[in-house]
C-alpha cells in the first residue's frame, strides 16, 4: 500500500502540486463506511462566508423536501459546530486513511486491484491538497476529487453526456460524479488539476452546480427516499445529528429538531420510521 500512496503522491508532484502534510496509512478493525476515510486533525480556523452559505444551501435543500421550516440562525449552529474544531493541532500532523476488511476484499475481486488502490488514494489525497491549499471544503469537493481520480486513470469520459441524462440520481452521485462532469466542463476537459485551486474557476463552478442542482433536488431526494434508504438515512442523519446505523435515538438532542415545532417534529419522526422500515426489508 505504501508504494501506491507513494506513487500517487509522485503523481501530483509531476502535475507541480507539492504535498506537505505526512500520511499514514491505517487499518480498522471496525466496519468503516466508505472505501477509505481521510482522518485529520484541523487547525483552528476561520470558517469563510461562502462555506456557511453552501452548507446552508445545501441543509435548505433537504428541510424543503422534508417540509421543515428551522430557522436560519439555528441551520448556521448546526453548522458551526460541525465545521470547527477546537482542537489546535500543529500544521505537521498528519493526515490518516483509514481502512477496513472490506476495501481488502474489493481489491481482492478486483482486475487490477493496484490500479484500483492507486484511483482511491488519488481522491483522498485530493482532499488533502485542497485542505492545504484553501482549507475549506465546499460544495464541489467531492467532484473536484473525483475528477482527479479520473484524471489519474486517464479517463475521463465517463464523465461526457452526464448532465444532460435525464436519469434519477441518488445525492452522493450527485455529490460527486455529477460536480466531477460539471468541473470537466468548466476546464474544458484539461488534466491541469492546479487549476481547479483557481478561485475563480472555483467560484464558477460552485455557482453552475448550484443552479444546475436545484432544479434536480426534489426529485433525487424522493427518489432516493423510495430507492435508496441507506443513502437517504445519511443525508438526514447530518442534519439531524444522527450516528450511522442507529435509531433516532437522540433527535431531541438535534438543534434542528428541536427548534421545530410539533407538527414538524412528529414528520421528522414519521420519516425516520418510514426510513427504518424499508431498511429492516432489506436486510
Ligand atoms: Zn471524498
Amino acid at each position: 500500500m505504501q508504494e501506491a500512496l507513494e506513487e500517487v503522491i509522485q503523481f501530483y508532484k509531476d502535475n507541480d502540486i507539492e504535498i506537505k502534510t505526512p500520511i499514514k496509512i491505517q487499518k480498522s478493525e471496525e466496519r468503516i463506511y466508505a472505501l477509505m476515510e481521510l482522518s485529520y486533525k484541523t487547525r483552528n480556523r476561520y470558517i469563510e462566508n461562502e462555506e456557511i452559505l453552501d452548507k446552508e444551501w445545501a441543509y435548505r435543500g433537504l428541510t424543503k423536501f422534508l417540509h421543515i421550516n428551522p430557522p436560519n440562525k439555528k441551520i448556521r449552529e448546526l453548522i458551526k459546530k460541525n465545521i470547527i474544531h477546537s482542537d489546535t493541532q500543529p500544521e505537521e500532523s498528519p493526515a490518516i486513511l483509514i481502512y477496513d476488511n472490506e476495501l481488502e476484499e474489493l481489491l481482492s475481486k478486483n482486475e487490477n486491484p493496484e490500479k484500483k488502490l492507486k484511483t482511491i488514494f488519488t481522491h483522498e489525497l485530493w482532499h488533502i491538497i485542497e485542505h492545504e491549499e484553501q482549507s475549506k471544503y465546499d460544495l464541489i469537493s467531492e467532484g473536484t476529487a473525483t475528477y482527479a481520480m479520473y484524471v489519474y486513470a486517464q479517463d475521463t469520459s465517463m464523465l461526457d453526456n452526464i448532465i444532460d441524462k435525464k436519469i434519477l440520481y441518488t445525492t452522493w452521485h450527485l455529490k460527486y460524479e455529477y460536480a466531477a462532469a460539471i468541473v470537466k466542463k468548466h476546464l474544458n476537459g484539461s488534466t491541469n488539476l492546479k487549476k481547479m485551486l483557481d478561485n475563480n474557476i472555483r467560484r464558477e463552478i460552485n455557482e453552475d452546480y448550484k443552479q444546475k442542482t436545484s432544479a434536480l433536488f426534489d426529485n433525487v431526494l424522493r427518489n432516493e427516499m423510495f430507492n435508496n434508504p441507506l443513502i437517504f438515512l445519511t443525508c438526514i442523519n447530518e442534519l439531524f445529528e444522527q450516528t450511522q446505523n442507529s435509531h433516532p435515538t437522540k433527535l431531541s438532542e438535534s438543534i434542528i429538531f428541536d427548534s421545530l415545532n410539533r407538527r414538524e417534529q412528529q414528520r421528522v419522526i414519521e420519516i425516520y420510521t418510514f426510513i427504518q422500515k424499508k431498511i429492516d426489508k432489506m436486510k
